[in-house]
This record gives C-alpha cells, structure tokens and sequence, in this order.
C-alpha cells in the first residue's frame, strides 16, 4: 500500500494516524463486538464518543462554557441558510463581507431571508486582499455580521478578526478551523465543514453562544433550529455518527500533536516556505497580497497555461495528487490542511523546482 499526497480542497488528507485506528476499531470497536457505524446513538458507547469528540474540541478550541457546540449535518453550505434562520428577523439586516465565492454563496443564500448589507467587497480587486475594516460600511442595527475567514478557493485568509462591538459576529471557519489558535470569545457563532480539517464531508461544527439561541423564526425547519439541536445535544434525529466519531479521532491527533499553537506553527512554516519558493520562483505565481495569503490553500499558476496538463500529470505520477486549481481561478492550488505533512510540501516543492528547471 502507498499513500500519495492528497493536496485535494475537500474532501482532504486525514491524519494517517486516525485512518489506521478507524481500521483497527472498524470491525468491533472496544470489544462492543460492533462497528461504530452499527451502534445506536443513544447507546452509552456512542453517547460516550460523542461526548468526548465535544470536550476535546472545547479543549482545542478553548471553547467557553456559554457555548452550545453542535454536530450537524448538511456541511457548511447548509448553515448559510441556517445562519439566517436562527440569528436574523424576517425584517432585520445582516452584514456581509465578501472577499470571495463562498462569501458570494453565503450572501447569495441569505439573501432569501432577509436585507443583506454588503458592508465591503474586494471583488474588484479581484480578491487579492481584505478590505480594511476602517472602510466597511456597517449597518448600525445589524443582526450579525458574517464573513469567511479563509477563502478556500481563492487563498485568500484574513489576519485579523474583525471588531463588531455588540453585533455578533459569524464565521464560515470551513477551511481553517482548528489551524491556529483563535480567541472563540469573541465570536457569536463560528460553523465549520468537516471534510477539511475536522473529518469527513456532511458533517457540520457550530459552536454558538447561547444568549443567541431561541430566536429561530417560526417557519424554520426543526433539524435546523440551534435551540432544538441544543437541547437534544445535537441527537435530535439520528446524527452522522461515523463522521462525529472519526471527527473525534482526529481531535485526539491534534490533541497529540500538541494542540492548535503547535499545528498553527507547523502550517506557518509550511505555508511559508511553499510561498517563498513560489515568489523566488519567476516560473510560479501567487497574487494574493502577502499579508493576506492562506495558510491552508495555496493557489498558483505557472508562467505558461499550456504547461498545466504536463505539470499535473507529472505531479500524478509522483503520488502528489489534485493539485490542479479550481475552475474559476485557474492553474494550481495546494491545499495544505493540518493532516498534510510537512514532508508532502516539501516534496511538492522538490517537484516543483525540477519542473521548472525542465520546462520553464
Ligand atoms: C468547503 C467550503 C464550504 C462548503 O462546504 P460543504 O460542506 O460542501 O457545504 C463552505 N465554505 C467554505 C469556506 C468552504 O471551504
């Protein structure tokens, strides 16, 4: 058996540590003589991974006690709707931040709920960079302020988190959740997708203060209500139990690895040095403003496009796989996640360098 290097967006590498216990547990797990997959949820065993899988995510997280944490599904795109439903009156305004296309989804789907402000864009820019906050035109009523702190297409992470005074603010934290530390204090609610760097796709994290809780509308869907999924600690109707328990596991790898200010210094430095080959490179470009460059998803293009279709097949025949960019951006892009080791990105960079050398 071989592993390749997966730099794929999503669904992404996972820790091969965390594959190789699913597999030993697969079969009887703990002497339950059953699967996880096959257990009750409301079974002690089950109840008791669940539980744990919340408590180390509080504990990596730094997550405070007035937070609800929540396993749901629908993965994050779900939660644009949900967001909406929960935090925001059939006649109040959201604020948006777009600065990339999952902003423009979030605000596209909220938009169906209700007014949203789209308080600053860097669209014209073609999202290089974040607008300075100084020049964001908030609504002084705002039922919340959303924004993506990591665009997971365009490389695109914000260096700081913005200041809504007593607005809430939301977080779509899909692609960077659990990458570095983050103050949960000062957010009202943060949701993040699984398939990047918790677990496997459909499964959905939101951690939610609770004063925010209980002003569902009316009309929204019961599964998609934060006070019922509360209330039923998340077990409302039967929940993806497999993807709870192998988010699970690999909180119990990060714990391993010495928690998110130790991951948060190794995608520093992974990024960093992709990043630097990159601009030292005249063959390898990145057009993000480098204040504002991804930690997890590194998008670059080569000088010339007709070269693409080589340079991924070569990298195919390395085992260093599904480097090639999105469709609306173009060229490449390595997403480089918690579970990526730093020795992927050093291969990747190996490759990178000869491959210019050959045909640059
Ligand atoms: C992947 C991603 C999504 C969509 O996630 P789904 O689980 O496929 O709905 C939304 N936002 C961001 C920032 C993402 O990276």
């Amino acid at each position: 058996m071989t592993r390749a290097y997966n730099f794929c967006a999503g669904p992404a590498t996972l820790p091969e540590e965390v594959l190789k216990q699913a597999r030993d547990e697969m079969l009887d797990w703990q002497g339950t003589g059953m699967s996880v997959m096959e257990m009750s949820h409301r079974s002690d065993e089950f109840v008791s991974i669940a539980k744990t899988a919340e408590q180390d995510l509080r504990d990596l997280a730094g997550v405070p006690d007035d937070y609800a944490v929540l396993f749901m599904q629908g993965g994050a795109s779900s939660q644009f709707a949900t967001v909406p439903l929960n935090l925001m009156a059939a006649d109040a305004t959201a604020d948006y931040v777009n600065t990339g296309i999952w902003s423009k989804k979030a605000i596209a789907e909220a938009r169906r709920f209700g007014n949203v402000n789209v308080v600053a864009s860097s669209e014209d820019a073609n999202f290089i960079n974040v607008p300075d906050q100084s020049e964001w035109q908030c609504s002084p009523d705002a039922a919340y302020l959303h924004y993506t702190p990591n665009e997971t297409i365009g490389g695109l992470e914000f260096d700081f988190v913005p200041e809504t005074g007593s607005v809430p603010l939301v977080a779509d934290y899909s692609s960077t959740m659990l990458s570095r530390p983050i103050d949960v204090s000062k957010f009202g609610l943060i949701y993040a997708g699984a398939q990047k760097n918790i677990g496997p796709s459909g499964l959905v994290v939101v951690i939610v203060r609770k004063d925010l809780l209980g002003n569902a509308r009316k009309e929204t869907p019961t599964m998609m209500n934060y006070q019922v999924m509360a209330d039923n600690d998340s077990m409302y109707n039967t929940p993806s139990t497999y993807s709870w328990y192998l988010a699970g596991l690999v909180f119990k790898w990060l714990k391993a690895q010495g928690g998110v200010e130790a991951m948060g210094k190794i995608n520093q430095r992974k990024a960093g040095k992709l990043y630097d080959f990159v601009d030292a490179n005249d063959f390898y470009a990145n057009p993000i403003e480098p204040r504002f460059r991804s930690w997890m998803n590194v998008p670059f293009t080569l000088a010339d496009d007709a070269l693409n279709g080589d340079f991924l097949k070569g990298a195919d025949a390395r085992g260093l796989l599904n480097l090639k960019g999105h469709r609306s951006v173009g060229g490449m892009r390595a997403s480089i996640y918690n579970a990526m080791p730093e020795a992927g990105v050093d291969a990747l960079i190996d490759y990178m360098a000869e491959f210019a050398r050959e045909r640059g």
